[in-house]
């Protein structure tokens, strides 16, 4: 028998600085995590590219962010894919939703067509401190749909920080995950003009990011490859990403407690446990009939106060 380290676990937010301080950079290869919320949600490809990016979005944000700090997108657009949804935190834990994650649509110039997916509307980014209610929003207008060019474009209009963010998902004949990574480089104040159009040109002459990291490219790789003519310097963070949620039997009741005591006294009056499943992870719960009885009597006691 012969065993191996799982790469599954060594998939990192690997995060660096240029020397001369006037930008900071996180790459990430997700190739393992992206495919797991595909099985997980049972996305068909566009669905699954469009997700996968987002969530390769939120993990190179959060990185930047601070210990117990999330970063969640949310992409409300005109196309038939619906919300997306997804969330990433400082140590590497993220989720995705979509309302429709099989998803078809005819090809665009011979490739999926995830900005007509997505449509025109709004981009909303929700930071901080969920648990602790410490969260801050900035909405912009969805440029592209393509997604990294509109996280780019939420950053430079909302944080007033120049950026360039690359996200890539390469999708096999079986609609299976062969790579997926990102690149999110962030300019600080005072940086020099020519900088981000340095960059910009070094990013555009690297080519293809999910090619590289579907022919196994590191997060290491996307650095050396896509941040050219600059001495950087890698800073500390060891967590491992990984697709979690956070969903609890507590979390399910407070959701049918929202439900209200009328729609609460029709479930009762079914006469049966309820059946929930989580949107993010597929786990299911099972609130037992008396416990359903005691949700309706608490909502109608707050529904009389
Ligand atoms: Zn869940």
């Amino acid at each position: 028998m012969t065993f191996k380290v799982s790469s599954r676990r060594q998939e990192k937010v690997h995060k660096f600085i240029s020397k001369d301080s006037s930008f900071r950079v996180s790459t990430v290869v997700a190739t393992h995590v992206v495919d797991e919320m595909r099985s997980i949600l049972n996305t068909y490809p566009i669905a699954t590219v469009a997700l996968g990016r987002s969530m390769i979005g939120c993990l190179l944000m959060a990185a930047h962010q601070k210990e117990g700090h999330s970063v969640g997108l949310y992409f409300r657009g005109s196309g038939p894919l619906g919300l997306i949804f997804a969330e990433g935190t400082y140590d590497g834990a993220c989720r995705a939703y979509t309302a429709n994650p099989q998803l078809e649509l005819p090809p665009r110039n011979g490739l999926l067509d995830i900005s007509g997916a997505v449509g025109h509307g709004l981009l909303e980014v929700v930071r901080g401190v969920s648990y602790a209610n410490q969260l801050h929003s900035g909405t912009v207008i969805i440029k592209s749909g393509e997604i990294a060019e509109d996280i780019a474009f939420y950053l430079q209009q909302s944080q007033q920080i120049p950026a360039v963010v690359a996200a890539g998902v390469e999708i096999d004949q079986y609609g299976l995950v062969r790579g997926a990574g990102g690149l999110l480089v962030e300019l600080f104040p005072g940086a020099k003009d020519n900088v981000i159009e340095k960059i910009e040109a070094s990013v555009k002459s690297a080519g293809s990011l999910s090619k590289l990291v579907s022919g196994g490219g590191t997060a290491e790789d996307i650095v050396h490859e896509f941040i050219k003519g600059f001495d950087l310097e890698k800073l500390p963070h060891d967590y491992s990403i990984r697709y979690e949620c956070r969903c609890s039997n507590e979390k399910v009741k407070n959701a049918l407690l929202l439900l209200g005591p009328d729609e609460l006294q029709s479930m009762v009056q079914d006469n049966e446990d309820i059946e929930a499943s989580c949107d993010f992870c597929g786990r299911i719960y099972v609130i037992p009939l008396a416990e359903v009885r005691e949700l309706q009597q608490e909502s109608h006691k707050r529904s009389l106060n």
